[in-house]
């Protein structure tokens, strides 16, 4: 094995970018492990691995139960009482898993040793599609999940800005007349949520097109498990997105990619980062060639 192949195949070995919305720290290869961290959002999408710096992150969301994603979920929630944090974490779930994974929960702790009535679930969310919650401890930033195909249930979802703003016909207010409108209780401001970073956990290629509003967010991270024309068979198989059909969304929605970033995750472990690059300097379209990066 090169050592590059060593780089992009070790789980704790993070992988970091910088987005207008958040810094990005994590790592995501097929069936290795996937959790991504956005620190400055206080938020991580999945927990294939927890290593010390997720810990310090308090709202945790999951887009499905495999192994690569999932396993961590305790271990984050353990880890933190361990570095003495005293704040809850909140764990956000697709609401068809919740009852499954409060028994896994369960189980792992009695397994651990943990004695059944000392027992005590971690906060558990269920999330349901197309609805909008504010996450715990952040009120200006709003959750709303998307179901997305895969082998098995699973889900996408985007981050919104939340902010109230002066209504249009207010605009031209002096700070006096706007003091004056709110004592006579005149509702002034409308509520603005911005989309800021989108998510697709894992999934087949049409969904991106079928949630075509994850391309308006700042920040979209999606998964590429495949790259090569060889493997396009058995992206449909596995339920995962080929990069063909990351291309063909692309082109499909041209001007209405509002995205500064695309971040590809969730790469094949049986590629090298050298063939991965170069894959996407070959198929990724001129124009949004510097909008596009791996995160590997
Ligand atoms: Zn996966
Ligand atoms: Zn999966």
């Amino acid at each position: 094995m090169t050592v590059e192949n060593k780089y992009i195949h070790n789980a704790l070995k993070q992988t970091r970018l910088e987005t207008s919305c958040s810094s990005i720290a994590g790592f995501s290869i097929s069936g290795l492990a996937t959790y991504v961290q956005l620190p400055e959002l206080d938020f991580c999408i999945d927990m294939g691995e927890c290593p010390l710096s997720a810990t310090s992150i308090n709202h945790v969301f999951l887009t499905h139960a495999h192994g690569d994603h999932g396993r961590c979920l305790m271990r984050h929630f353990s880890l933190r009482k361990m570095m003495g944090v005293e704040k809850s974490s909140v764990y956000y779930l697709p609401e068809n898993i919740c009852e499954k994974a409060k028994e896994w929960i369960k189980a792992e702790a009695l397994f651990e040793g943990v004695p059944e009535n000392r027992f005590k679930f971690p906060e558990i969310v269920p999330v349901k599609a197309g609805e909008k919650i504010f996450l715990n401890y952040r009120k200006d930033l709003a959750l709303e999940a998307f179901d997305v195909r895969h082998s098995i249930p699973a889900m996408g979802g985007t981050l919104y800005r939340y902010k109230k703003k002066l209504k249009e016909e207010y605009l031209g207010k002096t700070p006096n007349e706007i003091i004056e409108l709110r004592k006579n209780n005149v509702d002034i401001t409308r509520e603005v949520y911005d989309p800021i970073i989108s998510f697709m956990g894992d999934c087949l290629g049409e969904s991106l097109l079928q949630n075509r509003q994850v391309f308006k967010s700042k920040v979209l991270i999606t998964e590429c498990t495949f790259v090569d024309n060889d493997d396009e068979e058995m992206s449909y198989k596995k339920g995962h997105t080929h990069l063909k059909h990351i291309v063909s969304a692309l082109n499909e929605l041209d001007n209405q990619v509002e995205c500064e970033k695309i971040i590809l995750s969730h790469f094949s472990m049986k590629y090298s980062e050298h063939h991965i690059q170069e894959a996407l300097q070959k198929y990724i379209p001129e124009k949004f060639k510097d909008k596009v990066v791996a995160f590997i």
